[in-house]
């Protein structure tokens, strides 16, 4: 394995670690968890990994902040766009992501 392999490796069990101390320490202390959600994010960058949608909503897309469901971003279905529709309460910017024509008929 060389070195750029090992690297990211590190920096992936890294990124999987303070995914979980976020959601830890998000119940006590929001600015620890903004800060840990932040340095997670620049390493998942630095090394290019790739995270997951679960890991993605959780940062807004215009202001690049940490948003947390029920604390500073509101989570809503649309029925005209069959979408879900991610609000920022920081600066109000609204993301929407589209759900599979698969997924809506049962
Ligand atoms: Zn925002």
């Amino acid at each position: 394995m060389n070195i750029k392999k090992k690297k990211r490796q590190i920096a992936e069990n890294r990124v999987g670690y303070l995914a979980i101390e976020v959601e830890k320490s998000l119940k006590d202390n929001h600015n620890l968890a903004e800060i840990q959600a932040k340095q997670a994010r620049e390493f998942s960058k630095k090394f290019n990994i790739k995270s997951g949608f679960s890991q993605r909503m959780l940062f807004c897309h215009k202001c690049k902040r940490f948003i947390v469901p029920g604390f500073n971003s509101r989570i809503r279905l649309s029925k005209i766009r069959k979408s879900v529709n991610i609000t920022c309460l920081c600066c109000g910017f609204t993301y929407r992501k589209m759900i599979n024509k698969s997924q809506t008929y049962i």
